[in-house]
């Protein structure tokens, strides 16, 4: 038996979601004639109390997105620096943009209302690029999953708003936090200029993410998609799977969240095991002794089946989903206790 902990995206649809998907009603989403996408869509802004909402094929097109229709070249945006928009999106801040990355030092991928006031003030001439916009991610990918405090997001956003920069949040887990921390999509919506969701992390769809924000947003957004390549045809049974993942596979997140803390609470117990950051959600990040090795290390379990990955620096991550299963939750806890 394969254990993939590699990441939530490794999941396969479930025989429900494919069910849904089989029966879904299509057409032209280029022509906004694909029923299921214009249907997704709806949901969707409606769950957050946004306007409108836009389905794209990848989150990272979804933030790019974002990140353009807020800036103009040489404009500057600020994020943590562990952000994914920064670190994993292929520069494309730089390339699709010409946006300039300020980096904020912040704590597992997150900062302080306080650190973007520092950030953004200073002068103001023509030697400094314009301030535009701060992105915020939630949960923090690089830092593990974690949750951003609510009331510190208020605080951000005042500190954007008397600073005139645009709110985006980069949601592809948000979902987690939301089970996590018993919060609201509402509570979100209000907050947000932008926010993309992934429909294929814990969700467990195959394909796709929605951008969400005010009608004059998406309709800049749908341009810039098009202009990206992402405006799809026949997109609607992937539009089904996302809406059937929000339907049916959104509170078992928790679950997700249970396993692994449990792996947390194994991993402290193995004296190979030097440091676990705190387990929040559903990704556990832990270093071994230097003796051991962190690439060994991965090694040795991929040879009994069980895929981790390194995140680099010595860390190792796991994500738990929706296709680990209790009876591979009980072999790698075992793994994990015998392993010397
Ligand atoms: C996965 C992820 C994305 C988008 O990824 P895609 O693979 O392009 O869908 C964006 N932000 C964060 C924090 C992510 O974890």
């Amino acid at each position: 038996m394969e254990i993939n902990l590699i990441s939530d995206t490794v999941t396969k649809p479930t025989k429900g979601m494919l069910d849904a998907m089989m029966n879904a009603k299509v057409g032209d989403d280029v022509f906004k004639a694909d029923p299921t996408v214009n249907l997704l869509q709806e949901k969707v802004a409606a769950m957050f109390g946004m306007e409108d909402a836009l389905f794209f094929p990848s989150g990272t097109m979804a933030n790019q997105a974002a990140i353009k229709l807020h800036t103009q070249p040489g404009d500057r945006m600020f994020c943590d620096k562990w952000a994914h928009v920064y670190n994993y999106e292929g520069g494309g801040a730089a390339f699709n943009s010409g946006v300039t990355s300020h980096l904020i030092d912040g704590n597992r991928g997150m900062f302080t209302a306080e650190q973007l006031k520092v950030a953004v003030s200073g002068r103001a001439d023509i030697h400094v690029p314009f301030n535009r916009l701060v992105c915020i991610e939630n949960t923090t990918n690089k830092g593990g999953g974690a949750c951003w405090d609510f009331e510190e997001l208020i605080k951000i956003q005042e500190v954007a708003k008397s600073n005139n920069l645009a709110y985006h949040l980069d949601g592809a887990r948000l979902f987690n936090a939301l089970v996590a921390k018993n919060e609201t999509p509402q509570q979100y919506g209000a907050l947000f200029d932008t926010i993309s969701i992934c429909l294929s992390k814990g969700l467990g769809a195959p394909v796709g993410s929605v951008l969400i924000g005010s009608k004059e947003h998406i309709a800049q957004a749908l341009r810039v998609r098009k202009l990206f390549g992402g405006g799809m045809r026949q997109a609607g049974f992937l539009a089904e799977a996302a809406i059937y993942a929000l339907d049916h596979q959104v509170e078992r997140l928790a679950e997700d969240h249970k396993k692994a803390i449990e792996i947390g609470e194994v991993l402290k117990q193995c004296s190979y095991v030097k440091n676990i950051e705190p387990i929040e959600t559903n990704i556990v990040i832990f270093y071994v002794d230097d003796s051991i090795d962190s690439m060994n290390f991965i090694k040795r379990l991929e040879e009994k089946g069980i895929l981790l990955i390194s995140m680099g620096e010595g860390k190792i991550r796991i994500v738990t989903h929706l296709d680990y299963t209790a009876k591979m939750h009980e072999i790698l806890l075992e793994e994990l206790t015998k392993f010397e």
